[in-house]
C-alpha cells in the first residue's frame, strides 16, 4: 500500500523508514494534490501549533477535514486530529477525544516507557517527548488501547489511530504496521 507522511515539518524520514520495514511504500506529502496518490496518511511529531499553521498556509486544514483518507497521528500529530485540545479550538477533529499538551510535567519531559496496545502488542518500547495525554475521550466509538498510569496515550476511532508517544524513533515498527494492515486495509476493503 501507499502510505503519506505530512511532510511540512516534524519526524517525517523516521516514518517513512517505519512503512518501508512494514513492506509498504511511504511517500513525503508536501502537496495537498498528493493525497490523491496514497491510501493512508500519518501525521507526524513535531511541535503542533508550528504544524497547524503551515497546514492552513498549504491547504492541508481544508484537504483533511473534508476526506476519509484513514490518518495515524503520533505525539503533535494526535493533537492535531483531537476534536478538543485544552485551552484551545480542536483542528481536524476526526478523534473524538480531548487532549492535554506538554502533560507529562516538566521534570519528565522526556521518557521511555514499555507499553501494552491493546490488539497490537505487550511490549513496545514508547518514546515520549513533550508528550500530550488524552485526558477524556468522549464518545464510545473511541476504543482506548494503552494508558500510562492514569493517563490514556492510544486510542482509535474508525479511520483514526492516534498515540502521545513516537513509535518512529526506535525499530520496533510494529503500531505503523497495525495501522497499515488492519487500519487503511479494512477501510479499502470497505470502499471497494
Ligand atoms: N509538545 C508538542 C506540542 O504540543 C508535541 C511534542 C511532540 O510532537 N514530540 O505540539
Amino acid at each position: 500500500m501507499k502510505i503519506g507522511v505530512l511532510a511540512l515539518q516534524g519526524a517525517v524520514r523516521e516514518h517513512l523508514r517505519h512503512i518501508e520495514l512494514s513492506g509498504h511504500e511511504g511517500i513525503a506529502i508536501k502537496r495537498v494534490e498528493q493525497l490523491e496518490e496514497i491510501d493512508g496518511l500519518i501525521l507526524p511529531g513535531g511541535e503542533s501549533t508550528t504544524l497547524r499553521r503551515l497546514m492552513n498556509l498549504y491547504g492541508f486544514k481544508e484537504a483533511l477535514v473534508n476526506s476519509d483518507l484513514p490518518m495515524f497521528g503520533t505525539c503533535a500529530g494526535l493533537i492535531v486530529l483531537a476534536q478538543d485540545i485544552v485551552g484551545e479550538e480542536g483542528y481536524l477533529k476526526k478523534l473524538d477525544i480531548t487532549v492535554e499538551r506538554n502533560s507529562f510535567g516538566r521534570q519528565v519531559d522526556s521518557f521511555e516507557s514499555e507499553l501494552d496496545i491493546k490488539g497490537i502488542a505487550e511490549d513496545i518500547e514508547a518514546v515520549f517527548i513533550r508528550a500530550p495525554h488524552i485526558e477524556k475521550v468522549n464518545s464510545d466509538n473511541v476504543e482506548v488501547l494503552s494508558t500510562v498510569g492514569d493517563k490514556i496515550v492510544a486510542v482509535k476511532e474508525g479511520n483514526y489511530l492516534g498515540v502521545s508517544f513516537h513509535p518512529e524513533l526506535t525499530d520496533d515498527y510494529r503500531v505503523t504496521q497495525y495501522f497499515i494492515e488492519h487500519i487503511v486495509a479494512e477501510s479499502k476493503k470497505a470502499n471497494v
